[in-house]
């Protein structure tokens, strides 16, 4: 099976500003960010979209959301966002889940 776009990004095959990264997860800077923090975390699994979550994922799922705190404490964010679409209408557009965590501005809520 070939490797998703965000598996290349973990895996250094292509560039990204990767801001954290442990054997689960790997964190970095979106590409088009839509907040002065955007940043993506996602597992190191590809796991296509949130509706492909499994139960054998809880705790890989739970990581993420550890993950999402850790690069909004590097950033010196107390309030943000964390957001993961599902499927193509709902604004998903890379099919390996991802967690975007946005902040630094004032988000309106609801997003639209
Ligand atoms: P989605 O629309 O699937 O929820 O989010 C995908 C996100 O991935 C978008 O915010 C998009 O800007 C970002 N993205 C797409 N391609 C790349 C890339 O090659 N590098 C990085 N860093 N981000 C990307």
């Amino acid at each position: 099976m070939s490797k998703t776009l965000f598996q290349k990004i973990a895996d250094r095959e292509l560039p990204a500003e990767i801001v954290y990264e442990d054997d689960r997860a790997v964190a970095f800077r979106d590409i088009n960010p839509q907040a002065p923090t955007h940043v993506l975390v996602i597992p190191r699994k590809p796991i296509t979209r949130p509706d492909e979550i499994g139960e054998e994922d809880e705790a890989l799922v739970g990581h993420l959301f550890v993950v999402a705190r850790k690069v909004a404490e590097q950033d010196g964010l107390t309030d943000y966002r964390l957001v993961m679409n599902n499927g193509a209408g709902a604004g998903q557009s890379v099919f390996h889940i991802h967690l975007h965590v946005l902040g630094g501005r004032a988000l309106q809520w609801p997003p639209g």
